[in-house]
């Protein structure tokens, strides 16, 4: 199980306290607030997590600065992020975002494109493909919610079957974390509930 500490609108003071708590992933979304975060923290052994949305003109920094990105959803931006990982850096961890519920506001793909999704990063020597990430509807009823969460888990072992590397589920936030996790995550993505209400802007 990997807890990412989802930071966004929180200082370098408190990510760096939560550290010491021995917290090692933390998550952020929005490029221009994680850099002089990161840039702040470069002492510490931190795993960042890119968790928003991918604007394609920016997957260099991601690829330079990012040990995971939980949002890939279309081979153009694998490619890119590819082309873009530094040569002496590890092969960056990725997960495919799935978009279960359609919600055309949020990202991910259908049920249908993992397979092919899937097959353009297994060909992209500077990703590796860890698993899946899903964000489900937020006012979803906790009985849908469980049937989004575990039709995930029947994809992830799909996938699993096909490519033992992709062995993560990324799945479940404050609110929904336990249920996420008894229905088969093993990254857990938590802001509120680690840190407080997040700071108004
Ligand atoms: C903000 C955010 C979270 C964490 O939300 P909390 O409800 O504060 O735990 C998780 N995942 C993504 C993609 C987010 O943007």
């Amino acid at each position: 199980m990997t807890i990412v500490a989802v930071s966004k609108q929180q200082s370098a003071d408190s990510i760096a306290l939560a550290y010491a708590a021995g917290i090692r992933s933390f998550g952020e979304n929005y490029l221009q607030e994680a850099l002089p975060k990161i840039d702040r923290l470069t002492d510490l052994a931190i795993d960042w997590h890119f968790i928003g949305a991918i604007q394609s003109n920016k997957t260099k920094v991601i690829a330079e600065r990012f040990a995971w990105v939980h949002t890939v959803d279309r081979s153009r931006i694998a490619e890119r992020l590819n082309e873009r990982r530094p040569e002496w850096a590890p092969p960056l961890n990725v997960l495919i975002q799935v978009n279960l519920a359609a919600e055309p506001q949020k990202g991910g793909v259908a049920e249908d494109e993992i397979g092919p999704l899937a097959e353009v990063i297994e060909s992209l020597p500077k990703l590796l493909l860890r698993g899946l990430m899903t964000l489900p509807p937020a006012d979803q009823p906790v009985a849908e919610k469980k049937v989004h969460f575990s039709a995930m888990r029947d994809l992830l072992r799909q996938l699993h079957d096909r490519n033992p590397a992709a062995d993560t589920l990324s799945m479940g936030m404050s609110s929904d974390f336990e249920l996420a996790v008894a229905c088969g995550s093993n990254m857990i993505r938590i802001g509120t509930a680690l840190f407080g209400p997040r700071p108004v802007r």
